[in-house]
């Protein structure tokens, strides 16, 4: 008998179980339900992430992203991996160690590119707000001013407080002082309007698995000329070698290069789901997604204010349409009330995020989840939660 004999092990006796995942309706922010045709793109066999075919899936890819961020950037690709791929992706490649960089802090998206920034040896500066709060022009000019930053990082879509944040008029801003802007569009992708170049972004982001309603796990990105030269002009290498766009822009074809090298295998099954919901956002068309999304966001805020809740965002204009935060009411605990709706109604909402834990609960009714009869299950399970957990009855 060899010596190379398996031990029956309760790890292996764990694996002889069938994988168990609920159904769930996923009315937190993201990731959000996936419709059966995107799931269908994603089951289709497998090709080689070299194969001309799986090229061809890739440009396609970068033709819904051009038409989703509203660029003609040929610098645009997605990301292996999730949104934080394509936040280190930015940094990492614009970014040379020493070099200053201004962020927006008004939730936890400024904190964590801050310490993105500081990890490969950034200067970092930072504009503050708590939760909720947003910054005026004047206030971003002042600090690029200040600090001659060479980049500019703001959350478009704050998903840990709820707001949506002006943009209008900050590229031209950062331009005038020779920064680039960086902006992430993660959770507002679709849901509320944001056209790269008309507005002058540098760079912008997203991820798959909001109102794209794609699994987790692919990052849409693109960069702008300026971005570009900047970028492709540094003294130093980028930190990371899977995330270095000499590498990435070969592999997407978006260098000029007659070859596609190998750099990394692609995620294949990604790639098919995130093409299906890039096709399904086209068809649409993004005026239709980005009413759509206020109209069934507005129903949701007058059938909280029905409840007698409060939202936390008080300025209409500035509430995120794909999620909701609400103050949470008193007399109540609301890990209670988020463990109730999960347990009687089989729906996720969320609590806060970073520095807005134990302010607000969320609600996020994105792309395919986004509709009226979702947004009334939503607020008839909260209804019912708050008759059923009020802290006194304890
Ligand atoms: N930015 C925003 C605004 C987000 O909402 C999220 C995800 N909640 C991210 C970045 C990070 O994305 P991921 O979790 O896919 O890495």
């Amino acid at each position: 008998v060899s010596s190379h004999q398996p031990i029956n092990s309760t790890e292996k006796a764990c694996m002889l179980r069938p994988l168990e995942a609920p159904f769930r309706y996923l009315f937190g922010p993201g990731p959000s339900n996936v419709p059966p045709r995107i799931l269908a793109a994603g089951g289709r066999p497998i090709i080689g992430h070299m194969h001309s075919e799986m090229f061809g899936i890739m440009n396609d890819i970068k033709k819904g992203i051009q038409y989703a961020f509203q660029t003609s950037n040929n610098m645009t690709l997605a990301m292996s991996g999730s949104g934080h791929t394509a936040m280190e992706c930015a940094v990492f490649n614009i970014v040379e160690p020493g070099e200053s960089v201004l962020v927006a802090i008004n939730g936890i998206w400024g904190e964590r590119v801050a310490e993105i920034a500081e990890r490969m040896g950034a200067k970092v500066h930072t504009l503050f707000k708590t939760p909720g709060g947003h910054f005026t022009n004047a206030e971003i000019e002042q600090a690029l001013a200040k600090h001659k930053p060479v980049l500019f990082f703001l959350a478009h879509g704050e998903s840990s407080s709820g707001l949506v944040h002006p943009v209008d008029g900050v590229g031209d801003i950062c331009h005038k002082y020779n920064c680039l802007l960086l902006v992430d569009s993660v959770a507002s992708l679709g849901a509320a309007p944001l056209l790269m170049d008309q507005q002058n972004i540098d760079i912008l982001y997203t991820g798959s698995q909001k109102a794209l309603n794609a699994p987790p796990g692919t990052a849409p990105i693109s960069f702008s000329e300026r971005a570009c030269h900047k970028m492709f002009n540094r003294k130093t290498k980028p930190v990371s070698y899977l995330l270095d766009m000499t590498h990435l822009s070969n592999y997407w074809g978006n260098d000029g290069k007659p070859e596609r090298k190998y750099h990394h295998t692609g995620p294949v099954s990604g790639f098919f789901a995130l093409r299906e919901s890039l096709a399904i956002l086209a068809e649409m068309g993004l005026e239709n997604s980005w009413s759509h999304h206020t109209e069934v966001a507005e129903y949701l805020w007058k059938g909280l204010e029905d409840l007698g809740l409060k939202l936390f965002i008080k300025d209409k204009d500035l509430r995120l349409p794909s999620v909701t935060t609400i103050a949470i009411p008193e007399g109540y605990d609301w890990k209670e009330l988020l463990a109730y709706i999960m347990k009687h109604h089989q729906i996720e909402f969320t609590g806060g995020l970073g520095p807005s834990v134990g302010m607000v609960l969320r609600i996020g009714l994105m792309g395919y989840n986004c509709n009226k009869a979702n947004a009334a299950m939503a607020l008839a399970a909260l209804e019912d939660a708050l008759k059923q957990c009020r802290k006194s009855k304890a």
